[in-house]
């Protein structure tokens, strides 16, 4: 009998509010999110590795205008794309991170770059720009990464922060996290017991020059080690960064032998979210068992594993 495998991805908890989607997106998006899906599945089925699995649903996903990440990254605030990803090998823990990445095509090639080919875990902008140039990864000019939803995005945010300044006192303190929130990332166990861990992102609209996530930091937005769990984050990353989510995660089964569900819960529901960490995230254990755990109004997700009824999942809401 063939070794049980899964794969699980996200294309982040920023989803549109149910009551602005249409039937065409939503179609749309689910169609993204299969397609990644089955990149990732076959790599799988066919004995590969989790690390490769991880690599291509996140690639695809980086690809597609729709999410947050390579082509379709969120605005910095002076209206140029920064992007964060990190890749981890649960064999070994070892892993490769990239932050304020500029013109790399996928972000998450250059973290695995940095992994296999550098002594370092973590290479910010321009070194990883650099380093990408080096090893002939591809590249894109700026136009490349315009969307015209993520520039209006951007104009929203500009026009409420603008707003905020002129009358702090009449509007809410808290910009709606929900608007700025996107992210990919994918998490897998292969035929051999191996466990990864990918993520990506553009970030949150309108952030700071240098701003860097959660998504970069190992044991915040990313995470994988064969003896636990392998974990990618999307949310507000302030929040990810301080509850340290990834890692969190992987010590309650390690240090209480938790349940990857339970893990999850407490983390996701009873930590994160009474500090208004808004989001989610995809896992899988040592055994391919899934959670998809997120206390947003929704996450873009799909998974599928070998056992069970090895059938394709992919949901937007609750
Ligand atoms: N966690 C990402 C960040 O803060 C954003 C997201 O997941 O939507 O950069």
């Amino acid at each position: 009998m063939t070794p049980p495998f899964a794969l699980a991805l996200h294309g982040g908890a920023g989803t549109i509010s149910p009551a602005l989607m249409t039937p065409e997106k939503e179609q749309a998006y689910q169609q993204a999110l299969r397609g990644a899906l089955q990149a990732g599945y076959a790599v799988l089925r066919d004995g590969g590795p989790a690390l490769d699995a991880v690599e291509q649903a996140v690639r695809r996903l980086e690809d597609h205008p729709l999410f947050n990440a390579g082509r379709g990254a969120v605005f910095t605030h002076e209206g140029h794309h920064e992007m964060d990803a990190a890749i981890m090998d649960g064999r070994n823990r070892a892993a490769g991170a990239v932050a304020g990445a500029r013109a790399v095509q996928n972000p998450i090639r250059a973290a695995r770059l940095v992994m296999e080919h550098t002594d370092h875990v973590l290479l910010a902008w321009p070194g990883n720009d650099e380093l990408v140039r080096e090893h002939g990864l591809p590249t894109q000019p700026a136009e490349y990464f315009f969307t015209q939803h993520r520039y209006d995005q951007l104009q929203e945010a500009l026009q409420e922060g603008r707003m905020r300044l002129d009358h702090s006192q009449a509007l809410p303190t808290h910009e709606d996290p929900k608007k700025k929130m996107g992210t990919v990332g994918a998490v897998a166990r292969d035929q051999h017991g191996h466990l990864a861990a990918a993520t990506s992102t553009g970030g949150m609209t309108n952030k700071r020059y240098s701003r860097i996530g959660d998504s970069p930091i190992i044991g915040s937005g990313t995470f994988a080690d064969d003896r636990t769990c392998a974990i990618s984050c999307t949310g507000h990353g302030e929040f990810f960064l301080r509850a340290v989510v990834a890692h969190d995660i992987s010590c309650l089964m390690e240090y209480r032998g938790l349940s990857l569900a339970e893990a999850c819960r407490i983390v996701v529901h009873d930590k994160l979210a009474p500090i208004g960490g808004e989001g989610g995230l995809v896992a899988v254990d040592a055994a391919g068992n899934v959670a998809l755990p997120f206390n947003s109004e929704g996450m873009y997700r799909a998974s599928q594993t070998s056992h069970g009824d090895a059938i394709p999942y992919v949901a937007i809401y609750k």
